[in-house]
């Protein structure tokens, strides 16, 4: 969850900035990911990206996970979508997440123990889909534990490929602080399309972050989401979807 700072028709990164060619000449990458293992992610989201035959990214929290959906979870791996490490209990800073418990608050946390947190669901993620590697996204978009950045341990200890982080930064792609547009309930089909186009005009790869689809909380319609995923699917000659990790492989590869 990331409360406070939802942006509508955010700041809109065109990244990397050397515009080149994404594959098979598209002219722009966009990426659908959605966070918390919500229901409404399974009831409604999946179901419409399968239709449109589109590959989403998953940031799920271990906690967030009851027991009986660990099966459609891993059917969603099967099926091409990605699996991603958003924690275990989803600690943030108080004031980005005022309804959290003490304990779940990163302030209750050191840089230690959020790192065999972020590893203790890559284990739980490859009991899912078997994959060795996963990619994180940073709880409420911030990277503290107990008041220190643990960005920079997490750099160093190698334990997930990439970040996806929260509000556009100024400078040169960083995998490991990559922003992502949020958009709020108001949001239209229009509104979502408008920035999917100015990624087109831009070369660049839009990351879409999602909550709730049609339900649950920080919630766009599940009209606008379909209207988003009509438009990628009628442009895909010219826009390459596909999940954050395979993105951020041909990114990080072809365009540096
Ligand atoms: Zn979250």
């Amino acid at each position: 969850m990331r409360v406070g700072s939802v942006l509508l028709a955010a700041a809109l990164l065109a990244a990397p900035a050397d515009a080149g060619s994404w594959p098979d000449g598209k002219h722009a990458a966009v990426v659908l990911t959605y966070d918390d293992a919500l229901v409404s992610q399974l009831d409604i989201a999946i179901p419409a990206l399968d239709a449109a035959a589109l590959k989403g990214t998953f940031f799920l929290i271990g906690s967030n996970i009851a027991p009986q959906q660990i099966a459609r979870w891993r059917a969603v791996a099967a099926e091409g979508h990605e699996l991603g490490n958003h924690t275990v209990r989803h600690a943030c800073p108080h004031a980005s997440y005022p309804p959290a418990k003490a304990i779940d608050t990163s302030e209750a946390y050191d840089v230690d123990t959020m790192l065999t947190e972020i590893r203790t669901m890559n284990t739980m993620l490859a009991a899912i889909d078997g994959k060795p590697q996963h990619s994180f996204a940073t709880p409420c978009g911030q990277h503290l534990a107990g008041g220190a950045d643990y960005l920079p341990a997490l750099r160093a200890g190698g334990l997930v490929r990439y970040t996806r982080a929260a509000d556009p930064v100024a400078g040169p792609l960083d995998p490991m602080n990559v922003p992502a547009s949020f958009f709020n309930a108001s949001a239209t089909g229009a509104d979502l399309i408008a920035a999917v186009q100015h990624a087109e005009h831009t070369g660049g790869m839009l990351v879409f972050g999602f909550h709730g689809v049609g339900g649950d909380y920080l919630s766009v319609s599940a009209e606008a989401h379909a209207q988003l995923l009509a438009y990628l699917k009628e442009h895909s000659d010219t826009i390459w979807v596909a999940p954050f990790s395979t993105v951020m492989d041909y990114a990080t590869s072809h365009r540096r």
